[in-house]
């Protein structure tokens, strides 16, 4: 999957797509139910065709040149560019009028989350680092684009007193909150334990776990029956890899938190649910979350032969937040080419 000859067919076919649908392939396409018929239907109803496509043969697949950036990284400055939807992501009203809050909606995930969702017919605020403000202001140019409004609220979630600001601001300056969005993370990989520090384990722990539990405690008193929760774990939860064992404690944590609180809120009528990813290609990895060996070969040992790319999960993002999703709480989706879910 990794030669020369893969990356020829990778491209031609990737060609071809935008040749025969004028859009990127998996770009608009539901991992559930009604649009994944439009892949078989070049001219479904409502005129978004989706073309049928192999997904090994979608993106770019490893070696990936070394690559490393200063915490917390930028998208922009990735080689290649991670695809958040960005050219591709074609919206249909799933979201239409409600206002959703998604930490790390600069890049990555939440990056193709906002766009996403922006494009369903949502506005969107973010929370990003201030470093990270020149990739907030691509986010702000594609939600603004879409024609809904955007909320740039950066700050650092390690802070109590901030998460509740940052609730407060959202839901002030959005007029209300019907979508929460979790995808703020800290990976940082050390081969051996004896190498975390007390400094290192909290910051991961405040950053996926203490942050995650003040925001969502300021969110609920502001969310209506319908509202949607969706926070972001990862199939480290279920399998931690050897060197980032802090990270995965939390991203289990994460996944049981889902499950735990789903059966509570319901009694609001709010949904919580959990996304886990595989190997997703964004700044989070290139920025001390792996090792450069790693980011070389980033995707190469799942059934997929590749890393997904953002806007590969962004359906779920919307499927779940979305009322089309109304039977479904308490659920842990796992979005990771092929690794499966235990
Ligand atoms: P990313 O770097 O693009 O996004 C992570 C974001 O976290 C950053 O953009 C940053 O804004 C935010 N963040 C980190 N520390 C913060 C802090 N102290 N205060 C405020 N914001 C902070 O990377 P990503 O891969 O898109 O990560 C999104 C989520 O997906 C994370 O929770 C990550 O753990 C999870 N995830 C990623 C992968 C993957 O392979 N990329 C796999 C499984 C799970
Ligand atoms: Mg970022």
């Amino acid at each position: 999957m990794t030669d020369d000859s893969n990356s020829r067919n990778h491209d031609s076919s990737r060609r071809q797509l935008f040749k025969t649908a004028g859009i990127a392939a998996v770009a608009g396409a539901s991992t559930f139910g009604q649009r994944t018929a439009a892949a078989a239907e070049p001219t479904a109803p409502g005129g978004t065709a989706i073309p049928l496509a192999d997904p090994r043969n979608l993106f770019p697949h490893p070696p990936f040149n070394a690559q490393s950036q200063p915490w917390p990284g930028l998208a922009s400055k990735m080689t290649p560019r991670p695809d958040h939807g960005e050219q591709s992501y074609r919206g249909n009203g799933r979201l239409a009028g409600r206002k959703a809050l998604i930490t790390g909606g600069d890049s990555g995930l939440g990056r193709a989350a906002a766009i996403a969702y922006a494009r369903e017919g949502a506005d969107v605020a973010i929370n990003y680092l201030p470093e990270e403000e020149s990739d907030a202001k691509e986010v702000q140019a594609l939600v603004q684009q879409a024609g809904r409004k955007f909320v740039g609220l950066p700050g650092d979630i390690r802070d109590e007193a901030f998460c509740k600001e940052l609730i407060s601001r959202a839901v002030t300056q959005l007029g209300g909150l019907d979508i929460f969005v979790n995808c703020a993370g800290r990976q940082h990989t050390h081969d051996d334990i004896l190498d975390v520090s007390t400094e290192d384990f909290d910051w991961t722990l405040k950053t996926n776990l203490y942050a995650l539990f003040w925001l969502t405690k300021a969110a609920i008193p502001h969310m209506q029956p319908g509202s949607s929760i969706i926070f972001t774990s990862s199939t480290n939860a279920y399998n931690p890899s050897t060197n980032i064992l802090d990270y995965s404690i939390t991203k289990a944590g994460i996944a049981n938190f889902a499950k735990g609180l789903a059966k509570q809120l319901i009694k609001r009528g709010i949904r919580v649910n959990a996304i886990a990813p595989g190997p997703f290609w964004t700044a989070l990895q290139v920025s001390g979350g792996q090792t450069t060996a790693n980011v070389e070969k980033m995707g190469g040992d799942v059934p997929m032969g590749r890393p997904g790319q953002p806007v590969e999960i962004a359906p779920v993002y919307v499927q779940l937040a979305s009322t089309e999703s109304s039977y479904m709480t308490g659920q842990v989706i796992g979005v990771n080419g092929g690794v499966g879910l235990p």
